[in-house]
Protein backbone atom coordinates (compact mmCIF):
# COMPACT_ATOMS: atom_id res chain seq x y z
CA UNK A 1 0.00 0.00 0.00
CA UNK A 2 1.47 3.22 -1.01
CA UNK A 3 -0.16 5.62 1.09
CA UNK A 4 -1.80 4.64 4.64
CA UNK A 5 -5.70 3.02 4.30
CA UNK A 6 -8.45 4.92 4.42
CA UNK A 7 -11.24 2.99 4.01
CA UNK A 8 -12.60 -0.72 2.54
CA UNK A 9 -14.96 -1.70 -0.12
CA UNK A 10 -15.85 -5.21 1.57
CA UNK A 11 -17.95 -6.53 -1.55
CA UNK A 12 -17.12 -5.53 -5.03
CA UNK A 13 -17.71 -8.05 -7.70
CA UNK A 14 -14.26 -6.66 -9.30
CA UNK A 15 -14.29 -8.98 -11.95
CA UNK A 16 -18.39 -7.52 -13.75
CA UNK A 17 -16.60 -4.50 -15.03
CA UNK A 18 -15.76 -4.24 -18.73
CA UNK A 19 -12.03 -3.53 -17.51
CA UNK A 20 -11.15 -4.42 -13.67
CA UNK A 21 -7.81 -2.76 -14.04
CA UNK A 22 -9.30 0.15 -15.14
CA UNK A 23 -11.83 0.13 -12.29
CA UNK A 24 -8.99 -0.42 -9.59
CA UNK A 25 -6.24 2.37 -10.85
CA UNK A 26 -5.19 4.76 -8.62
CA UNK A 27 -7.15 2.87 -5.71
CA UNK A 28 -4.07 2.18 -3.47
CA UNK A 29 -2.59 5.48 -3.88
CA UNK A 30 -6.25 7.08 -2.97
CA UNK A 31 -5.60 4.43 0.19
CA UNK A 32 -8.52 2.33 -0.99
CA UNK A 33 -9.03 -1.74 -0.43
CA UNK A 34 -11.42 -3.80 -2.03
CA UNK A 35 -12.91 -7.19 -1.20
CA UNK A 36 -13.22 -8.80 -4.79
CA UNK A 37 -16.48 -11.52 -4.45
CA UNK A 38 -16.83 -13.87 -6.77
CA UNK A 39 -20.06 -15.83 -8.04
CA UNK A 40 -18.89 -18.94 -8.51
CA UNK A 41 -15.76 -21.13 -7.47
CA UNK A 42 -14.28 -21.67 -10.84
CA UNK A 43 -13.59 -18.19 -11.52
CA UNK A 44 -11.81 -17.70 -8.13
CA UNK A 45 -8.18 -18.65 -9.39
CA UNK A 46 -8.40 -15.82 -11.65
CA UNK A 47 -9.45 -13.35 -9.03
CA UNK A 48 -6.84 -14.75 -6.90
CA UNK A 49 -3.88 -14.25 -9.34
CA UNK A 50 -5.54 -10.47 -10.47
CA UNK A 51 -5.08 -9.63 -6.69
CA UNK A 52 -1.88 -11.00 -6.85
CA UNK A 53 -1.28 -8.12 -8.96
CA UNK A 54 -2.95 -5.32 -7.09
CA UNK A 55 -2.17 -4.99 -3.41
CA UNK A 56 -5.13 -3.35 -2.57
CA UNK A 57 -7.45 -6.44 -3.60
CA UNK A 58 -8.71 -9.22 -1.09
CA UNK A 59 -9.89 -11.82 -3.27
CA UNK A 60 -13.13 -13.60 -2.26
CA UNK A 61 -14.62 -17.19 -3.16
CA UNK A 62 -18.02 -17.26 -3.60
CA UNK A 63 -21.44 -19.34 -4.64
CA UNK A 64 -23.97 -16.41 -5.33
CA UNK A 65 -27.30 -18.00 -4.07
CA UNK A 66 -29.12 -17.29 -7.47
CA UNK A 67 -26.65 -19.25 -8.84
CA UNK A 68 -27.08 -22.06 -6.14
CA UNK A 69 -29.11 -24.54 -8.39
CA UNK A 70 -27.02 -24.33 -11.92
CA UNK A 71 -23.58 -24.34 -10.11
CA UNK A 72 -23.92 -26.90 -6.95
CA UNK A 73 -21.98 -29.10 -8.77
CA UNK A 74 -19.10 -26.68 -8.31
CA UNK A 75 -19.31 -27.24 -4.17
CA UNK A 76 -16.50 -29.61 -4.07
CA UNK A 77 -14.39 -27.08 -6.03
CA UNK A 78 -15.54 -24.78 -3.25
CA UNK A 79 -14.47 -27.00 -0.61
CA UNK A 80 -10.75 -27.06 -1.80
CA UNK A 81 -10.62 -23.91 -2.60
CA UNK A 82 -11.77 -22.80 1.18
CA UNK A 83 -8.88 -24.17 2.57
CA UNK A 84 -6.83 -21.63 1.19
CA UNK A 85 -9.12 -19.33 0.80
CA UNK A 86 -10.05 -16.08 3.80
CA UNK A 87 -12.17 -13.87 2.55
CA UNK A 88 -15.84 -15.82 1.10
CA UNK A 89 -18.33 -14.04 -0.72
CA UNK A 90 -20.69 -13.74 -2.36
CA UNK A 91 -22.67 -16.60 -0.20
CA UNK A 92 -26.12 -16.75 1.25
CA UNK A 93 -29.83 -16.93 0.54
CA UNK A 94 -32.35 -14.61 -1.78
CA UNK A 95 -36.07 -15.07 -1.26
CA UNK A 96 -37.18 -13.45 -4.36
CA UNK A 97 -37.61 -16.83 -6.19
CA UNK A 98 -41.16 -19.14 -4.72
CA UNK A 99 -39.31 -21.74 -6.85
CA UNK A 100 -39.32 -24.85 -4.29
CA UNK A 101 -36.11 -26.28 -6.70
CA UNK A 102 -34.01 -22.79 -6.38
CA UNK A 103 -35.17 -22.26 -2.81
CA UNK A 104 -34.23 -26.24 -1.63
CA UNK A 105 -30.72 -25.89 -3.61
CA UNK A 106 -29.84 -22.44 -2.40
CA UNK A 107 -30.49 -23.86 1.50
CA UNK A 108 -28.19 -26.98 0.39
CA UNK A 109 -25.61 -25.28 -1.17
CA UNK A 110 -25.02 -22.04 1.77
CA UNK A 111 -25.76 -24.83 4.49
CA UNK A 112 -22.52 -26.87 3.00
CA UNK A 113 -20.90 -23.65 2.30
CA UNK A 114 -21.57 -22.60 6.29
CA UNK A 115 -20.54 -26.18 7.81
CA UNK A 116 -17.28 -26.08 5.68
CA UNK A 117 -16.44 -22.34 6.96
CA UNK A 118 -16.67 -23.58 10.32
CA UNK A 119 -14.87 -26.99 9.91
CA UNK A 120 -11.81 -24.81 8.87
CA UNK A 121 -12.95 -21.67 11.24
CA UNK A 122 -11.26 -18.13 10.72
CA UNK A 123 -13.09 -17.30 7.30
CA UNK A 124 -14.79 -13.46 6.39
CA UNK A 125 -18.04 -14.45 4.87
CA UNK A 126 -19.68 -11.57 3.17
CA UNK A 127 -23.54 -12.68 3.06
CA UNK A 128 -26.44 -11.62 1.04
CA UNK A 129 -29.87 -12.59 2.73
CA UNK A 130 -32.55 -10.62 0.77
CA UNK A 131 -35.49 -11.65 1.88
CA UNK A 132 -34.39 -14.20 3.72
CA UNK A 133 -32.89 -13.08 6.77
CA UNK A 134 -34.07 -14.65 9.36
CA UNK A 135 -33.17 -18.06 7.04
CA UNK A 136 -29.49 -16.91 7.34
CA UNK A 137 -29.38 -16.43 10.30
CA UNK A 138 -30.35 -19.69 11.37
CA UNK A 139 -28.14 -21.22 8.95
CA UNK A 140 -24.95 -19.25 10.20
CA UNK A 141 -26.40 -20.41 13.84
CA UNK A 142 -25.89 -18.55 17.44
CA UNK A 143 -22.00 -19.29 17.33
CA UNK A 144 -19.46 -18.91 14.22
CA UNK A 145 -16.54 -19.45 14.10
CA UNK A 146 -15.45 -16.12 12.14
CA UNK A 147 -16.28 -12.97 10.78
CA UNK A 148 -19.66 -12.95 9.68
CA UNK A 149 -20.70 -9.87 7.43
CA UNK A 150 -24.37 -9.39 6.61
CA UNK A 151 -24.06 -7.21 2.97
CA UNK A 152 -26.89 -4.49 2.38
CA UNK A 153 -28.81 -6.22 4.69
CA UNK A 154 -32.85 -5.54 4.49
CA UNK A 155 -34.61 -7.45 6.78
CA UNK A 156 -36.18 -5.77 9.73
CA UNK A 157 -34.75 -4.04 12.87
CA UNK A 158 -35.93 -7.63 15.11
CA UNK A 159 -33.52 -9.50 12.92
CA UNK A 160 -30.90 -7.28 12.68
CA UNK A 161 -30.35 -7.39 16.55
CA UNK A 162 -30.53 -10.79 16.76
CA UNK A 163 -27.66 -11.33 14.24
CA UNK A 164 -25.75 -8.10 16.43
CA UNK A 165 -26.14 -10.42 19.91
CA UNK A 166 -24.85 -12.95 17.40
CA UNK A 167 -21.89 -11.20 16.75
CA UNK A 168 -22.81 -10.63 13.24
CA UNK A 169 -21.08 -7.15 10.84
CA UNK A 170 -23.08 -5.07 8.67
CA UNK A 171 -21.64 -3.64 5.42
CA UNK A 172 -23.97 -0.39 4.49
CA UNK A 173 -23.29 1.12 0.68
CA UNK A 174 -24.36 4.99 0.18
CA UNK A 175 -28.02 3.64 -0.98
CA UNK A 176 -28.73 2.36 2.42
CA UNK A 177 -27.19 5.38 4.24
CA UNK A 178 -29.69 7.04 2.19
CA UNK A 179 -32.92 5.22 2.76
CA UNK A 180 -34.95 5.70 6.01
CA UNK A 181 -35.14 1.78 5.99
CA UNK A 182 -31.31 1.34 5.56
CA UNK A 183 -31.06 3.90 8.64
CA UNK A 184 -33.98 1.89 10.35
CA UNK A 185 -31.13 -0.60 10.65
CA UNK A 186 -28.65 1.48 11.40
CA UNK A 187 -30.23 2.63 14.52
CA UNK A 188 -29.86 -0.87 16.14
CA UNK A 189 -26.82 -1.62 15.37
CA UNK A 190 -23.50 -0.99 17.33
CA UNK A 191 -21.46 1.53 15.49
CA UNK A 192 -18.28 -1.32 16.09
CA UNK A 193 -20.15 -3.42 13.93
CA UNK A 194 -20.46 -1.49 10.42
CA UNK A 195 -18.31 -1.84 7.59
CA UNK A 196 -18.91 0.13 4.46
CA UNK A 197 -19.24 -1.42 0.60
CA UNK A 198 -20.39 -0.94 -2.82
CA UNK A 199 -21.95 -3.80 -4.28
CA UNK A 200 -20.85 -2.55 -7.56
CA UNK A 201 -20.81 -2.65 -10.65
CA UNK A 202 -24.30 -3.90 -9.56
CA UNK A 203 -25.37 -1.17 -7.08
CA UNK A 204 -25.72 1.99 -9.27
CA UNK A 205 -25.27 5.79 -8.04
CA UNK A 206 -27.20 8.82 -10.11
CA UNK A 207 -27.84 5.87 -13.00
CA UNK A 208 -23.83 4.86 -12.97
CA UNK A 209 -22.07 1.32 -12.03
CA UNK A 210 -20.99 2.00 -8.19
CA UNK A 211 -16.90 1.98 -8.07
CA UNK A 212 -14.73 1.61 -4.83
CA UNK A 213 -13.91 5.18 -4.57
CA UNK A 214 -17.95 4.87 -3.72
CA UNK A 215 -17.18 4.28 -0.39
CA UNK A 216 -16.55 7.83 0.45
CA UNK A 217 -20.15 8.62 0.09
CA UNK A 218 -21.04 6.49 2.97
CA UNK A 219 -18.86 8.81 5.81
CA UNK A 220 -21.16 11.52 5.41
CA UNK A 221 -24.57 9.70 6.42
CA UNK A 222 -22.67 7.75 9.15
CA UNK A 223 -21.76 10.81 10.95
CA UNK A 224 -24.83 12.06 11.07
CA UNK A 225 -26.69 8.97 12.64
CA UNK A 226 -23.45 9.04 14.43
CA UNK A 227 -23.24 12.57 15.48
CA UNK A 228 -19.62 12.53 14.66
CA UNK A 229 -17.21 14.21 11.75
CA UNK A 230 -17.12 11.99 8.89
CA UNK A 231 -13.46 12.00 9.27
CA UNK A 232 -14.24 10.08 12.53
CA UNK A 233 -16.97 7.82 10.63
CA UNK A 234 -14.52 7.22 8.51
CA UNK A 235 -12.32 6.02 11.06
CA UNK A 236 -14.67 3.43 13.22
CA UNK A 237 -15.05 1.87 9.69
CA UNK A 238 -11.71 1.50 8.95
CA UNK A 239 -10.96 0.20 12.90
CA UNK A 240 -14.01 -2.50 12.47
CA UNK A 241 -12.09 -3.54 9.70
CA UNK A 242 -8.98 -4.11 11.08
CA UNK A 243 -10.63 -5.95 14.17
CA UNK A 244 -11.75 -8.23 11.36
CA UNK A 245 -8.43 -9.28 10.46
CA UNK A 246 -7.49 -9.45 13.60
CA UNK A 247 -10.10 -11.64 14.87
CA UNK A 248 -9.30 -13.91 11.63
CA UNK A 249 -5.50 -13.75 12.95
CA UNK A 250 -4.67 -12.21 9.21
CA UNK A 251 -2.63 -9.39 11.29
MN1 LIG B 1 -23.18 -8.57 -4.58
Amino acid sequence: MSVPLRAVDTHCHVDLYPDPTATLRNLSAAGLAVVAVTNTPSVFPHMRDFAAEHDCVYPALGLHPELALGRSSELALFDEYARTATFIGEVGLDGVSDDPRTREAQRRVFTSIVDTCRNIGGKFLTVHSRRAAAEVVEVIGPSFPGVVVLHWFSGSPAIAKEAVARGMFFSVNPSMVGANSGRAILAVVPRDRVLTETDGPFAKISGRAAVPDDVLSCFPGLASLWHVSPDEARQTTLDNFRDCLQRLGVV
